[in-house]
């Protein structure tokens, strides 16, 4: 018999949070919901406790916390409502949760998702910016704390795939000569520079082959999702990024790939749907369905390939530099870019603006070593500084 998980699901409310709440209401005899967070929305996340009855639900605010609890006294629902960054923290590291879906965006989820780390739960990882902001005492707290670190960003789920999952040896020694993170390009993937300039958030918004939330859509956009994933993969596989190639793949039917030393390369496929890589991080090392359409090879017409472009999106290069930087300049980039594609999401600044202020703010803050958690979030908080005031005066 086997005995039913606990999962809080850490942004619950987005796209990956819904997509997990899929996915686990098909099966109802291995998962439970333990705790549901979400911002702001305070009715979507009500429903979601109807739908799924937690123990606890998080929200933003002592304001919102409050309607959260008018309105489940009125659905007669025995959900116990917590706030703030506090009420994140209780749920994803209480002894009663096995897993944690970390489906916050930016560097709002990085406290939660290192509290689960460090809790040893089993921890999915979508939050990538958590991540690149403090990968190296995110991957010492997992490792103290015995906690598994499982990738659903599909690019990171594939090639975890990919590689052998019983040995304990490095990439090197198991023969793996390349990582190959495929792209698929983003809705701007044929604009020139000069049509960059002028394009509106909603054409960013729109991608071609995934729906997602509205940030990590625009960084797609700009490609500097890729070098967030760059960063990503370079912590979750402890390579540089010397030994990752970015691929751009516009049908997005390759996830990514892995080449090994004697001329394989294993490629993970499937359609894209988050659900995929979800379903693998619940169930591993088992499988269980995701609810997803069976590949049809037969309506595939081809599999294209070609290579970044990075003078047309510079924010690749901006990611590979940061990495090469070190310490504390994963955080600046990452943080620099929140600003940036918020000023673009409220049409303070052009879309090829978030480059150029990234550049900027990479040029201007000194880096430091990453030694605590505090001195990470000193340097996002510097980085947001002079970003804001890069978009004040291009504004
Ligand atoms: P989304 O915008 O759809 O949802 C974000 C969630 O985070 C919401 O539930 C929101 O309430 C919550 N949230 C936002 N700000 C918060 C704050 N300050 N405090 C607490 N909660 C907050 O985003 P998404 O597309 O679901 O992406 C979530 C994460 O997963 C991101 O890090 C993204 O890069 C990553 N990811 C997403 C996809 C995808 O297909 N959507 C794929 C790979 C990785
Ligand atoms: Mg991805």
């Amino acid at each position: 018999m086997s005995v039913i998980k606990q999962i809080t699901v850490l942004g619950a409310t987005g796209s990956i949070g819904l997509n997990t709440l899929n996915v686990i209401a098909r099966h109802p005899d291995k998962y439970a919901v333990f705790a549901l967070t979400a911002n702001s929305k305070v009715d979507e996340l009500a429903d979601l406790c109807v739908a799924h009855k937690p123990q606890y639900a998080v929200i933003g605010s002592v304001n919102a916390a409050q309607q959260l609890k008018d309105k489940l006294t009125v659905l007669n629902v025995d959900t116990e409502v917590l706030c703030g960054d506090d009420g994140l923290c209780h749920v994803a590291s209480h002894a009663q949760v096995d897993s944690v879906m970390a489906a916050i965006v930016g560097a709002a989820g990085l406290n939660p998702t290192l509290a689960a780390a460090k809790a040893g739960k089993k921890v999915l990882l979508a939050n990538k910016e958590a991540l690149v902001m403090a990968g190296d005492l995110f991957i010492q707290a997992v490792a103290d704390s015995g906690a598994t670190l499982l990738p659903i960003d599909s690019e990171h789920n594939a090639i975890f795939q990919c590689l052998p999952q019983t040995t304990n040896k490095s990439l090197s020694e198991n023969g793996v000569e390349k990582i190959l993170l495929t792209a698929s390009g983003g809705p701007f993937r044929q604009f020139s520079a000069e049509q960059m300039r002028g394009v509106s958030p909603e054409q960013a918004c729109a991608h071609p082959n995934w729906s997602m939330g509205r940030k990590i859509s625009v960084d797609s956009a700009t490609l500097m999702n890729k070098g967030l994933e760059l960063i990503e993969a370079c912590w979750l596989f402890d390579i540089d990024e010397s030994g990752i190639d970015v691929v751009v793949h516009p049908q997005s039917i390759i996830h990514s790939m892995v080449r090994y030393v004697d001329g394989s390369v294993i490629a993970q496929m499937g359609n894209p749907d988050m659900r995929t890589p979800i379903a693998y991080g619940l169930a591993w090392p088992d499988r269980i369905d995701a609810g997803v359409e069976p590949l049809d090879f037969m309506q595939i017409s081809s599999l294209d390939f070609e290579a970044p472009d990075e003078q047309r999106f510079p924010c690749l290069a901006l990611a590979r530099q940061a990495w090469q930087q070190g310490g504390t300049a994963s955080a600046v980039l990452n943080a620099a870019n929140e600003i940036a594609v918020a000023a673009f999401l409220n049409k303070n600044i052009g879309f090829t603006d978030i480059a150029i202020i990234i550049e900027q703010v990479l040029a201007k803050q000194s880096t430091v070593k990453a030694t605590t958690i505090e001195v990470v979030q000193a340097a996002d908080a510097e980085a947001r500084l002079i970003a804001n005031e890069i978009v004040a005066e291009i504004h």
